[in-house]
């Protein structure tokens, strides 16, 4: 059948090439809610790969809050945010979120890939330019190829490049777009130090603070842990990872929220998120500002297993943050130390070109996570490091 059908034939060659260079991917089904532990293929398992890093995605609050609104607005939102889907728990997700962040307004958007691709092809066209980091998330690299602007990629975190491609510039509108906390390396931008550039060359400065929203400064993210406030900032925090819902939100000045509503395509032409989703978002926020105790338990966590691995063969990249990225040679390594953990009943993703240049685990800690929990990983990690041969 597929021998005399080319297209299909072609895309097969593909799948195998895929799978010869270890880089194939598959889904697992997974049986349960969000959480430590997992059900999975029948089996449960000690999940170290959500981004769930307050615990907050299966919190009884949020599903109270979920479950009270879709009680008031049933389930679809009917329409775009424009025409008639803006109800009620949207509006008060916008507000609430922007004073959470210190910022003055904020736009919600369906989810963080398409917050990126709005506001960056809402803000630059032809005739400007986007200063990317070399290892941003995926998403902000596709928007600014949508842009069309002229994109400069400078090595990651180095400022000093940077500099030099703003200072050659002479674009008509500038912006500078990092991620605030790597998404596979869990470091931080230097964010006082691009923000001084931006001042230095009039670039807007856009984060992306999907990984430091909830886990940052008490909270309140990356803006809040190196205390910066200034006009030319344009904030985004994701709410599907931390803050254990769903969509993302931006947040800026009155003027450029406004000229987002009225420019950004992903927010125009889609329809508005459930209200379910916004009142969980809602709960979310003031469960983030009460629970500090969840950021405590989490740094609690980080250092044991920092500690736990210390004196071992593995390398284990420099992060404060729940991301723990363990670096290995190669992806067929990854795959397998991966699978050897899925057979202790570890659940550890295995992250590999093109997602990243240096094939790892991507070992994500919850403040969900016990003491036993992050032991359980270090005495597995331990018992399989002389299957990997030379240390790295
Ligand atoms: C996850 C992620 C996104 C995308 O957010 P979604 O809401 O999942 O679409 C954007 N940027 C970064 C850095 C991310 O890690």
């Amino acid at each position: 059948m597929t021998s005399n059908f080319p297209l299909l034939h072609d895309l097969k060659i593909g799948l195998a090439e895929l799978e010869c260079q270890h880089l194939r991917r598959y889904r697992r089904i997974v049986a349960s809610a969000q959480g430590p532990r997992i059900q999975v293929d029948g089996q449960t398992l000690l999940n170290f790969c959500a981004n769930d890093y307050l615990g907050l995605a299966n919190d009884a609050r949020l599903r109270a809050a979920a479950a009270l609104a879709v009680g008031q607005y049933g389930v679809g939102s009917g329409a775009s945010h424009l025409v008639c889907g803006h109800q009620a728990p949207h509006e008060a997700l916008e507000h609430a979120f922007a004073h959470f962040v210190g910022l003055p307004a904020a736009l919600g958007f369906s989810c963080g890939y398409m917050a990126n691709l709005g506001v960056i092809t809402s803000l630059l066209g032809r005739t400007d330019a986007v200063f990317a980091d070399r290892l941003n998330h995926a998403s902000l690299n596709d928007a600014c190829v949508l842009s069309r602007a002229h994109f400069h990629r400078f090595p990651h975190n180095d400022l000093l490049t940077l500099e030099r491609q703003l200072a050659q510039s002479n674009a008509r509108r500038k912006l500078i777009a990092v991620d605030a906390v790597y998404s596979m390396d869990g470091d931080l931008a230097p964010l006082p130090g691009l923000l001084a550039l931006a001042e230095r060359y009039n670039a807007w400065l856009y984060l992306d603070d999907a990984h430091g929203f909830g886990v940052l400064g008490e909270g309140r993210g990356s803006l809040a842990h190196w205390q910066l406030v200034s006009a030319r900032i344009i904030y985004l925090a994701t709410l599907g990872k931390a803050a254990g819902s769903a969509g993302a939100m931006v947040a800026a000045e009155p003027t450029v929220i406004d000229w987002l509503l009225n420019n950004a395509r992903t927010a125009i032409y889609t329809t508005a998120n459930p209200a379910a989703i916004a009142a969980a978002s809602l709960a979310a926020i003031q469960a983030i500002e009460q629970d500090s105790w969840r950021r405590e338990q989490l740094r609690a966590r980080i250092a044991q297993l920092r500690a736990g691995l210390m004196d071992s063969t593995y390398c284990l990249a420099e992060s404060i943050t729940p991301i723990q990225p363990l670096l290995l040679d190669t992806s067929e390594q990854a795959l397998a130390l991966s699978q050897s953990l899925w057979e202790r009943g570890l659940w550890v993703a295995a992250i590999r070109p093109p997602t990243v240049q240096t094939p790892r685990l991507r070992i994500t800690l919850s403040a969900n996570h016990s003491e036993a929990d992050v032991n359980a990983l270090i005495t597995a990690l331990a018992e399989l490091a002389p299957s990997l041969g030379e240390p790295r």
